[in-house]
């Protein structure tokens, strides 16, 4: 569903991602991990183009990215994306927050946005602040607007950034517990995390960079117990 190939990325001189190949299928959940710096976040970006690349491919069912328009926007509809900050909108409602883009994009009549909504709203949990504004919430409600934001898109994939790096503790296992659900549907994920119980327990594949490269990718169980690199055994004993 999502191909990555042979893509390199430089920020000036800096080379970010270099020769990464990555194929995702549908339903698979990938989890990525590695040191900061490493181009787990830039990667993400380039797949729904929040970042172009250099050179090399990356297509999603099939069909390279668009450079522009309508294309474009269609794209980030298909390509759902949640940020370690909650990026919601701050003067809008909850539920205008998860409706906007139905309605802008897919051209949703509003009534039929408004009970897309209140499901995907349900679904997280939310449901009961969907009048509110969005700093009227705890981080991990907010958190859990912008996947349900995202899922109103009915995307083909969802990428994860860090969903749960900024919230308090006692937060991140309802995040972490709605992706967790949301992997058990066969939503096709791609997780950035440092949450090593939900890239051991849930994830499919689990992708080690460092670098701008990709040096693992196995089992959670191959990565964890038996990792091959010196490099991620360094990572491995540093966080667990
Ligand atoms: P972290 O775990 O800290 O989030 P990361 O693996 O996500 O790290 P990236 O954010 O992808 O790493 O960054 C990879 C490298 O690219 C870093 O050296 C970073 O400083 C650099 N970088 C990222 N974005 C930009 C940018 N817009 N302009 C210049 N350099 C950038
Ligand atoms: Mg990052």
């Amino acid at each position: 569903l999502v191909e990555l190939t042979h893509v390199e990325k430089h920020f000036g001189h800096l080379h970010v991602l270099k020769d990464i190949n990555l194929t995702v299928n549908k339903g698979e959940v990938l989890v990525v991990v590695g040191p900061s710096g490493s181009g787990k976040s830039t990667m993400c970006r380039t797949i729904n183009r929040l970042e172009t690349i250099d050179s090399g491919d990356i297509r999603i069912d099939g069909n390279p990215l668009p450079q522009e328009g309508k294309e474009l926007a269609a794209l980030r509809a298909e390509v759902g994306m949640v940020f370690q900050s909650f990026n919601l909108f701050a003067n809008k409602t909850i539920l205008e927050n998860v409706t906007l883009a139905p309605i802008k994009v897919r051209h949703m009549p509003k009534d039929e946005a408004e009970n897309l909504a209140m499901d995907l709203l349900a679904r997280v949990g939310v449901d009961s602040q969907a009048e509110k504004m969005p700093a009227q919430l705890s981080g991990g409600q907010q958190q859990r607007v912008a996947i349900a934001r995202a899922l109103a898109m009915k995307p083909k994939v969802m990428l994860f950034d860090e969903p749960t790096s900024a919230l308090d503790p006692e937060m991140v296992n309802e995040v972490l517990d709605v992706m967790t659900e949301l992997a058990h549907e066969g939503m096709t994920m791609i997780c950035v995390t440092h949450e090593m119980g939900f890239a051991r327990n849930v994830a499919d594949r689990v992708v080690f960079m460092a670098d701008g490269k990709i040096l693992e990718s196995g089992t959670p169980d191959e990565f964890f117990e038996h990792p091959k690199t010196d490099r991620a055994k360094d990572f491995l004993s540093k966080i667990l």
